[in-house]
């Protein structure tokens, strides 16, 4: 079969169509059928299979084996049958799309920076290509304009298959070496490329390219973009996203940054007053503490992990015990038990916390003079523990 001569190159907006089944044989998923013509686009080319229906049987993929399109049927299709055929044209016209304007945005950069297009993916969702250069965001964005421009242009897409004299002559883009029949895409004025994609015939189908990010990728970047409906889509969803933080933080569309910036500084102060606030009930709190004596054991109600740090070390530092332990209520998995914090003057705690966690079902650790963690016992229990240790 002449690979060239396939219905998805000759009539690329063909939907459905009627073929021969000309072989099918079980395969390691279903069935692998193959047709006396075929409109079934078979990945290749950095593009997505195409899906969709043989008759009765749907089609989740299809490649290319070999001379043959093999389509990959969920059910048996009998031999020298005449099938009505149909791809997923949502989808498809999505690659179409895509792959079209990776063809613009390729042909911009490689026309404006002299960078190849050395990777091209292509998922369900999003697209991206690697360059082999750096471009900044200010490029970027302008390169986005420029791409759009091209699509508002409504450029027809020209298919040639030039001889190999003519394609000697000729300045194209090329993933790799290519022998046979070459196959060009050209948009005027932006780019010719040898391809074996589908793409759309002119370029305002392209509807609209929007650059999602850019990162640094093996010495150059990689862009992910969107196009046409996918672009469209992400851009409702986006528009969502936006609405509902404005409906959160009662601010009108982009002003939403910046009141998610005043909310945040508003957080922070709001945190450094509560840090003060504990400081200050820190200090109340040890004064009403009895002084002196080797332990000092202080149930608190609803204090932070960070707060039992800071009032047990503030404990010891102010000469109040030489070993003071601070516990709040915790609970795990519905488990309940007690946070802890035990600070000592000297280096004692890395062998005690050990028995303690035994005794104690607990666990945790920390250094000689500061230990941390949760006990899953009994206020009475917890207090006997701590006193046969440490008295
Ligand atoms: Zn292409």
């Amino acid at each position: 079969m002449d690979e060239m001569n396939e219905l998805y190159y000759r009539l690329p907006y063909v939907k459905e169509f009627d073929a021969v089944v000309t072989g099918c044989v079980p395969g390691k998923s279903g069935f692998e059928v193959t047709l006396s013509q075929t409109a079934f686009y078979p990945e290749g080319g950095g593009q997505l299979a195409d899906s969709g229906f043989i008759g009765e049987a749907s089609v989740g993929d299809t490649r290319r084996r070999g001379g043959d399109i093999i389509h990959y049927a969920d059910r048996a299709l009998q031999v020298g049958s005449t099938q009505h055929c149909g791809i997923d044209w949502q989808k498809r016209f999505d690659h179409m799309q895509a792959h079209s304007g990776e063809h613009i945005v390729s042909g911009l950069i490689h026309r404006r920076f002299g960078y190849d297009n050395v990777g091209f993916h292509m998922a369900a969702d999003k697209v991206t290509v690697d360059f082999n250069g750096l471009i900044s965001e200010e490029q970027l964005a302008e390169l986005e304009r420029e791409a759009n421009a091209r699509v508002y242009d409504n450029l027809p897409v020209r298919v040639a298959f030039p001889s190999p004299e003519e394609l000697a002559a000729l300045d194209y883009r090329s993933k790799k070496e290519l022998s046979g029949a070459v196959r060009i895409v050209e948009f005027p004025g932006v780019d010719r490329c040898a391809c074996c994609g589908t793409h759309v015939e002119r370029s305002g189908e392209i509807g609209l390219i929007k650059f999602v990010s850019m990162a640094h990728y093996k010495g150059g970047v990689r862009i992910e973009m969107l196009c046409g409906r996918l672009a469209m889509q992400d851009y409702a969803r986006k528009n969502e996203q936006e609405r509902e933080i404005g409906r959160i933080f009662s601010a009108k569309p982009y002003e939403t940054v910046e009141a998610v910036r005043q909310y945040v500084a508003a957080a922070e102060a709001a945190e450094a007053r509560a840090s003060e606030l504990a400081r200050r009930y820190f200090e109340l709190r040890a004064a009403q503490l009895p002084a002196g004596g080797g332990l000092l054991i202080d149930f608190e109600e609803g204090f932070k992990p960070v707060e039992l740090r800071r009032f047990c070390d503030a404990l010891v530092a102010g000469g109040k015990a030489k070993t003071a332990a601070v516990l709040s209520p915790a609970e795990n998995n519905g488990k309940k038990g007690w946070n802890y914090v035990i600070c000592a003057g000297a280096p004692v705690l890395r062998e005690a916390v050990k028995t303690l966690n035994k005794e104690l079902n607990g666990r945790g650790g920390g250094d000689p003079t500061l230990v941390q963690g949760t006990f899953f016992a009994g206020r009475a229990e917890i207090e006997r523990a701590l006193e046969a240790t440490f008295r």
